[in-house]
């Protein structure tokens, strides 16, 4: 099985890695030229076209920031849809919407091409690692050929439903991280205001009730004032812009999303976007002058 990997940025260059150290073959495109020679310097080959990725691979991974940045990768000219034929497989892991994911796996199906959407979570270190968690939507048997080629860039791989339902679980993911951030930024804030050391405040509750993966994530990287990403801030807009889509769309009320929205878009203003969403606590450390 030939595998094409398109996307090759913080996360896509990792686990194009972990799929090349499987021993699979890849073959690689980005925007990028630097991206591309480095996974070749790795082992991979290089195309100069999602076109060409999909007319010779057997399985299209797609890594890309947003729905309408897979859109272009799909169906503009020389995009992916142009070299696809039937019987091969698109599978999407960037986290965009479910709503969109559901309207490109129509239009590959009409290709005869299967299609999932695999979002990760885990970021940067775990991709490294090969240990991120995927959330898989789509036709079961299709989830159950390519669950050995997702496992070589994962700690999990799980099935969450029909075409769509990736994103969805995606999208509960990031409203989960985003709260829990600002949690912890609003609580070391208080902290600092209240005369008590965050440092040591953090090692005495890390292990109780409020400790979590994101405290022990995010919390180092706040006490270091290391904001350098990880996870851009931009992109954590973009998931909550898409669960707040996704929500109306299906008439629910997710007003705690709503107010992390306005957190972030306060530290786009301040020109924070390109940096860790850890500069969330940022946020309440200006509105208490410190
Ligand atoms: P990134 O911006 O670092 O990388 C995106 C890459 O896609 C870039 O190299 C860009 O050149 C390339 N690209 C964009 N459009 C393209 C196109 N049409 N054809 C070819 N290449 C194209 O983003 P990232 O941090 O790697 O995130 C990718 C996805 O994974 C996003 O949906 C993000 O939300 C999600 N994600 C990120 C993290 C994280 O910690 N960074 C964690 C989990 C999930």
């Amino acid at each position: 099985m030939y595998i094409g990997f398109i996307g090759l940025g913080i996360m896509g260059k990792p686990m194009a890695k972990n799929v090349l150290k499987a021993g699979y073959d890849v073959l690689v495109f980005d925007f990028n030229e630097n991206s591309i020679t480095e996974l070749a310097n790795e082992g991979a080959n290089k195309a100069s076209s999602g076109k060409e990725v999909a007319e010779k691979t057997d399985v299209i991974i797609t890594m890309l920031p947003n729905s309408p940045n897979v859109d272009a990768a799909l169906f503009d000219e020389n995009g992916i849809a142009e070299g696809l034929s039937s019987g091969k497989t698109v599978i999407d892991m960037s986290s965009i919407s479910p709503v969109a994911s559901q309207e490109f796996s129509t239009k590959l199906e009409e290709l005869n091409v299967d299609f999932l959407d695999a979002p990760v979570s885990g970021g940067e270190p775990k991709a490294v690692d090969g240990t991120i968690a995927v959330m898989v939507g789509g036709d079961k048997s299709v989830f159950d050929k390519y669950y050995d080629l997702m496992m070589t860039m994962a700690g999990s791989v799980t099935y969450v439903g029909e075409v769509g339902a990736g994103n969805i679980t995606k999208l509960a993911n990031q409203m989960v991280v985003a709260t829990n951030i600002a949690a912890v930024g609003e609580a070391m804030t208080f902290v600092k205001k209240a005369g008590a050391d965050p440092k040591l405040v953090f090692e005495a509750i890390r292990g109780g009730l409020a400790g979590s993966t994101v405290m022990d994530a995010k919390m180092p990287m706040i006490l270091d004032r290391n904001f350098e990403p990880g996870f851009r801030i931009q992109l954590h807009i973009k998931d909550l812009q898409n669960a707040l889509d996704t929500s109306h769309d299906v008439n629910a009320s997710i007003p705690i999303t709503a107010q992390l929205m306005e957190i972030m878009q306060s530290l786009k203003i301040d020109g924070l976007e390109g940096k860790d969403h850890a500069s969330v606590a940022q946020y309440f450390e200006k509105i208490n002058n410190i």
